[in-house]
């Protein structure tokens, strides 16, 4: 075997894509799979920004850009960050990268010496505990309850803070579980960092779909204190139908945007350039198809929660946003079903995909083995077929 870095191997896979190719393979072999699985939109990117694309690509817009961004697209990014979450904010707070997740790797990689804590929520997104690594950091998990809604307990969270806590994660509305932050809840936490002078990753990236009429607050926008101690991360994936496109970015206090911008000047330097005038439509133009693919979500949600609910052993939350459910398997867990002993999240989603054909994170990918994450990202016959499918193994 060869002797290769000890950091670097001690990084896992991401669950999420694993689970998303197994379905994939199982489809190509001519399986009929359900995926439950998808992290990303099921629609195209709209017309008008594929368009911008193509023509960005005809007028030679084909070469490197400044790191950080075209001047029009972070210019675009400060006016939605100004409109539609009342942050100031200028063209040097601001750095674009090859999507959200670039944005906060460069974060941690930013803000991190060795030894330095991160209080991550759990359940959380599969990525945040392996960026922390790679930096250096040590992950301080807090769980969350789903009785709570699966948000921070103040308490619990307050009790997490050593010496060493450097950042909190935030992501409201979270993957996986939908959670939305009330602007009170925020504010608790927001007085939480301040006092103790620890930054906050606030990963805003859902914060478009979002559902009964709730509203997403950035916790930057609380007051100038916690806007310094900000990390805001945001991108045109999860919005505008674009996750291929690879676009994210983040906006903070100009010195921890220079040192980001810095590291990424020799990592990837500048994201694709095509892919950032194609951003600058989709922030500057029509914002209408949004609104259409939030509709699709939310009765793909409401039909989802119910049926869930109906079904005997499982049960979920109603999430306020993001495009996943995470149900509760907890009565599941000990049972025989079709000759196997279920004790894990992870023995329930292999038989559901191999004696339901229903492809299904298992929570313990967001540590929570107690849950399964369905997405509902995919078209609503398809989640009725697959629920019913999990209907009939589990009666
Ligand atoms: N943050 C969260 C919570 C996510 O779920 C994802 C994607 O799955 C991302 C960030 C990264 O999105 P992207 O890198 O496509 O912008």
């Amino acid at each position: 075997s060869f002797n290769l870095s000890k950091k670097a191997i001690s990084i896992s896979p991401s669950v999420t894509l694993e689970i998303t190719a197994k379905a994939q393979e199982l489809k190509s072999k001519g399986i009929d799979i359900i995926g439950f699985g998808a992290g990303e939109p099921d629609f195209n990117t709209p017309d008008n920004i594929q368009n911008v694309g193509i023509k960005a690509i005809k007028e030679g817009k084909t070469r490197y850009t400044a790191t950080s961004g075209i001047p029009e697209l972070k210019k675009a990014i400060c006016n939605k960050l100004k409109v539609e979450n009342g942050l100031e904010y200028e063209p040097e707070n601001i750095l674009v990268s090859s999507g959200a997740k670039h944005s906060i790797f460069n974060a941690f990689y930013a803000i991190l010496n060795p030894g330095d804590e991160v209080i991550i929520p759990v359940p959380y997104w599969v990525s945040y505990p392996e960026f922390v690594k790679l930096s250096d950091g040590v992950p301080v998990y807090v769980e969350t309850k789903e009785e709570n809604n699966f948000k921070y307990d103040i308490k619990e969270l307050e009790k997490a803070i050593t010496k060493k806590t450097k950042a909190i994660i935030l992501n409201s509305p979270s993957n996986p579980t939908g959670t939305v932050y009330t602007k009170e809840e925020l504010e608790s936490i927001a007085d939480l960092a301040v006092r103790n002078n620890i930054f906050i990753i606030s990963d805003e990236i859902y914060e478009k779909l979002i559902y009964d009429n709730e509203n997403h607050i950035s916790i930057a926008s609380l007051n100038e204190e916690i806007k310094d101690l900000t990390i805001v991360i945001n991108g045109m994936s999860k919005a505008y139908a674009m996750t291929g496109w690879r676009i994210g970015y983040a906006a903070a206090h100009k010195d921890i945007v220079k040192v980001m911008t810095n590291l990424q000047s020799h990592m990837t330097s500048n994201p694709t350039s095509i892919s950032q005038y194609a951003s600058v439509e989709a922030l500057e133009g029509d914002q209408e198809v949004i609104g259409e693919m939030k509709k699709h979500f939310e009765e793909r949600r409401n039909f989802m929660v119910d049926k869930i609910n109906s079904i005997k052993y499982l049960s979920c939350k109603n999430p306020k946003g993001a495009f996943y459910i995470m149900a509760n398997i907890s009565q599941v867990k000990g049972k025989t079903i079709k000759g196997r002993l279920i004790n894990d999240s992870l023995d329930f989603t292999k038989l559901l995909l191999e004696e339901a054909n229903v492809a299904i994170v298992p929570g313990i990918a967001f540590g929570a083995d107690d849950f399964i994450r369905l997405s509902y990202a995919t078209s609503i016959d398809n989640i009725k077929e697959g629920l019913e499918r999990i209907e009939r193994i589990l009666e």
